[in-house]
């Protein structure tokens, strides 16, 4: 079928041995790429009720069929396992060049099962598979691996167009249950734990590098859908603010709605916003728009810290996620300190975001006098030494190295943990915007921010955060839409620009296949229930839906709350709309 490759690459990591495989057209015809055959895959090929750390759980790595097109937003890949942060499924992006590397080698995707004895390197072609001793490379931070690797097994052969790396750092080595796939230096499959599985594996990096090009099915479409959009989003005011300002934008947006934690989920403002928002970052910092390729909104952030202990630091960041988990969580109140920080998570391979909750989980365990340890709220000092513990597994670290939920138990601290099904919240408190109370409660991969965005039409007056009668039906359009993006793999801050028509388009010039909404709706909704029967098999239960404690408990400053019995209202729609029944549980 125009758009895919129509092969799969399968690499046995334990007898280093690889086969390639092809996918028929009707799994396209169902389930798209990306996330679609990822998910279906994992499905099929992960035995059931696995450890996530066993080497049979499969570690899949894909592309889109728009990947390496002229597409705006197109340069992304997906990682997909299943998670050693929740034990359920797992899903993870990233953006950078890579992307287009990895789609040069002509796979829609590549799995990886079983487990080397030797830290290891793969060199993925198109042919298929070199298998590589990286001794000597365990153990470097991300940054040096990535540049070891591409000088060592990099080298563009005759005809191959990319090449890029994925790699982890010391955390994914040390098993930490939130570590993350980095590449591009600065950009992260993130969350839930996909370089905890590559550590596992004793996978150290991969290297992509090929030739090969998708057939597209109307590449003159193709190139229309781009000139169109680019000139559609020229005066685009959304478009304009995240080249501007990047996501820290969103901390005074979010401030201002009452829905940035702060002091560990405690309130919904920070008085000292303005001293990590945008401005800040844009006033002290020397600061470039930062774009993915074939990007133009380049919501990156290319910072040089200019003064102060850590004048020189350069990073791209920090991200919003990253402000609210260290700043707000943590009450740092200093961007060039944020910095600091998110620059150790990344060397070391470690979400951002889990970091900042496990540091102001800890603050609150010290100062309610569960743990003999010297740490509170802004000290930026003590939360640098507890990230690198935790990298380590040094002491306390190796307890927070286990996740929350390990750490909740192990302090007596679960009535205050915040978390859903082991994932930590983004930087989106639903007690101010209770859709997001049902994307965290209803999220695969745990509480999760990216599967609707719906902070996005709660923010925006699209529709009102208090409103609980109907709000299931737009999340689950908003759902639906970025499950398609996710099977292209499209970036989520386009989500304005391609509603269902011009997604549809697209769809059609890639692939030739039918994509009126209804049918791209069936396709998503087909997807959601594979991935509800996947959980089911792992044995998710209708409680893992459900929403910590502290949403239910007005902030210290403010009214706002979720009531319980709003969660089940909203869930209850939602299940329905979504043909499960009130289990959560799909009846066909
Ligand atoms: S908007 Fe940001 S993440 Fe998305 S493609 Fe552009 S630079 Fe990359």
């Amino acid at each position: 079928m125009h758009g895919f490759y129509g092969r799969i690459l399968r690499i046995d990591l334990s007898k280093k041995e690889f086969v390639i495989e092809s996918v028929n057209d009707d799994i396209f015809e169902k389930y798209l790429g990306g996330k679609g055959l990822a998910s279906h895959l994992l499905y099929q090929l992960n035995p059931a009720g696995i450890d996530p750390l066993d080497p049979a759980n499969c570690l899949i790595f894909a592309t889109g069929p728009i990947t390496a097109s002229s597409i705006w937003g197109s340069s992304r890949y997906g990682v997909f396992t299943k998670s050693p942060q929740t034990g359920f499924y797992s899903e993870s992006y990233s953006g950078g060049k890579v992307p287009e590397a990895i789609d040069s080698t002509g796979y829609d995707a590549i799995v990886v099962q079983g487990q080397s004895e030797q830290p290891t390197v793969l060199s993925v072609h198109p042919e298929g598979v070199d298998f590589h001793e990286g001794d000597d490379i365990w153990g470097m931070d991300t940054f040096e691996t990535e540049d070891t690797v591409i000088e060592r097994f990099g080298n563009i052969g005759p005809g191959s167009r990319r090449v890029g790396a994925v790699v982890i750092g010391p955390a994914g080595e040390n098993l930490v249950r939130f570590s993350v796939i980095e590449n591009d230096y600065w950009r992260s499959a993130g969350r839930t734990g996909v370089g905890t599985v590559m550590g596992a594996k004793k996978l150290k990096a991969l290297v992509f590098q090929g030739d090969r090009r998708r057939e597209l099915y109307d590449e003159q479409a193709v190139k229309d859908c781009a000139r169109n959009l680019a000139s559609e989003a020229k005066d685009n005011p959304g478009v304009k603010a995240y080249k501007s300002m990047g996501t820290p934008m969103m901390v005074k947006i979010v401030n201002e709605a009452n829905a940035f934690p702060t002091r560990y989920w405690s309130e919904g403002s920070y008085d000292r916003w303005e001293k990590i928002s945008a401005d800040a970052l844009h006033q002290r910092c020397n600061v470039k728009p930062h774009a993915c390729p074939k990007c133009f909104m380049a919501c990156g952030r290319m910072t040089t810290v200019l003064q102060g202990r850590h004048a020189g630091l350069k990073l791209v960041g920090p991200e919003y996620e990253t402000i609210y988990a260290f700043g707000g969580l943590c009450l740092i109140d200093s961007i060039e300190e944020i910095a600091y920080l998110n620059d150790i998570c990344d060397r070391q391979g470690m979400d951002t975001i889990t970091a900042g909750n496990l540091c102001a989980f800890t603050i609150e365990a010290a100062r309610r006098g569960k743990i003999d340890y010297v740490i509170d709220y802004g000290d930026v000092d003590a939360v640098a030494t507890l990230l690198k513990k935790i990298a380590r597994r040094e002491g306390i670290g190796d307890i927070l190295a286990r996740g929350i939920k390990f750490a909740a138990k192990e302090w007596d601290l679960g009535n205050i943990a915040v978390h859903v099904k082991g994932l930590e919240p983004a930087g989106y408190d639903p007690r101010a915007l209770k859709g997001m109370g049902l994307a965290y409660a209803t999220s695969d991969r745990g509480a999760c921010h990216l599967r609707a965005t719906f902070y996005k039409p709660e923010l925006s007056g699209m529709i009102s955060p208090d409103q609980i009668e109907g709000k299931a039906k737009l999340f689950i359009d908003f759902e639906d839409r970025l499950t398609i993006f996710d099977t292209l793999i499209l970036c989520r801050f386009y989500r304005d620009l391609y509603p269902w028509e011009a997604l549809g388009d697209l769809i059609h010039a890639v692939t030739g296949l039918d994509s009126q909404k209804d049918a791209l709706q069936s396709k998503a909704a087909n997807i959601s229930t594979l991935i509800r029967r996947f959980n089911l098999r792992e044995g998710l239960k209708p409680e893992d839906d459900r929403l910590p404690n502290t949403f239910y408990k007005k902030f210290q400053r403010t009214d706002h709350i979720l009531r319980r019995e709003e969660l089940e209202a909203m869930l209850k729609e939602y299940y329905l709309l979504r043909g499960w029944d009130e289990n959560g549980e799909p009846t066909s």
